[in-house]
């Protein structure tokens, strides 16, 4: 769907995105993560013909955008809505008023415009705010009205710039499942930059971490967080964890495929060991829970840990020593 080959952009002298290469396939949820100033929003612009660029291709729906006629790249950004941590609603102008505005730009006719609005407002769940005015809204509401405002030409990409950072974790995992259902029940693709990896973690599908303008790793958000890449590591950091006197510290991550299991007390019992639980993370991926748990094992019992662990192919570190 959006194919991104060897792009590269400057700011005069400041090198913001190097050799980028990404593939966002047609109806999925995909996520571009990354440290603020790695150059996201920057990318994201290039993708909806904002911003130009220096060197590379951009090709979507099978069409270099270089190639684009006036007309054609008119059409184009018809075809892509996006969203922002501002929300950018104008607050002189209603609930109503704020969705209807692309489609008045296009000069729609007036009962198009009011069924759409209305079917908006449904979609977002938010048909009794109908005349109300932005200052009057959450911040979560004001999402939702800019979600709606962005759908309201039928666009099929969105995309989405920080779209949850300056909402509350409640509200942002509301506007998150939002996005989750327009993905699921439109087949809209959608592409996600955040900074946090709590965010592409509960929606997308597949992400790629930048690093410094360039993508430091991409693919399914499950294989990435089981490999755990330097990049995501310096994304996250490593956890804090108690101090421990002796012993050895490992972390365990457990995948979809494992994390319902009673994993870490069936080895216990089966090897007849005793551990530490210095603690744990996991988290709802869009298919399932993954995360780590860390524990503190006497070190007489690392080699027969190490076999248990590696005969049922689940992926292990060892932190401490
Ligand atoms: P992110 O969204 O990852 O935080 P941005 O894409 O906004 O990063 O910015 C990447 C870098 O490009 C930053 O150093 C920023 O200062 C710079 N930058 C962004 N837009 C412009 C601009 N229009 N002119 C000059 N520098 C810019
Ligand atoms: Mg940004």
């Amino acid at each position: 769907m959006i194919q991104i080959e060897h792009l590269s952009k400057s700011f005069g002298n400041l090198r913001v995105l190097e050799d980028v290469s990404i593939h966002i396939p047609k109806r999925k949820i995909y996520g571009l993560i990354g440290h603020s100033g790695v150059g996201k929003s920057t990318l994201l612009r290039c993708i909806n013909g904002l911003e130009t660029f220096d060197s590379g291709n951009l090709i979507v729906d099978g069409i270099n955008i270089k190639e684009f006629t006036e007309t054609e790249a008119r059409q184009f950004k018809r075809n892509i809505g996006m969203i922002f941590q501002s929300f950018s609603l104008l607050n002189r102008l209603n609930v109503y008023e704020n969705i209807a505005l692309p489609m008045r730009c296009w000069k729609y006719k007036e009962n198009t415009i009011d069924k759409r609005v209305k079917e908006l407002l449904e979609l977002v769940e938010m048909p009794d705010k109908i005349n109300v005015r932005p200052h009057q809204l959450s911040g979560g509401q004001k999402q939702r009205v800019a979600i709606a405002r962005a759908l309201a030409m039928n666009p099929k990409i969105l995309l989405c710039d920080e779209a949850t950072s300056a909402l509350d974790p409640k509200i942002a995992s509301s506007v998150i499942q939002l996005l989750t259902h327009i993905n699921t029940e439109l087949g809209i693709t959608i592409v996600v930059v955040t900074h946090q990896m709590e965010v592409v973690q509960a929606c997308c599908e597949e992400i790629s971490i930048l690093e410094n303008g360039r993508v430091a790793t991409s693919g399914d958000v499950e294989d990435v967080y089981v490999r755990q890449p330097e990049a995501l590591v310096n994304l996250i950091g490593e956890k804090k964890l108690p101090n421990t006197t002796s012993g050895i510290t490992i972390k365990i991550v457990l995948v979809s495929s494992n994390s319902s299991q009673p994993l870490i007390s069936q080895m216990a019992r089966e090897l007849e060991i005793d551990f530490i639980l210095l603690g744990g993370e996991i988290g709802n991926y869009r298919h399932g829970a993954i995360g780590s748990i860390f524990i503190n094992i006497k070190e007489e019992d690392l080699l027969r840990v190490e076999d248990y662990l590696q005969n049922r192919k689940i992926q292990w570190k060892r932190l401490s020593k």
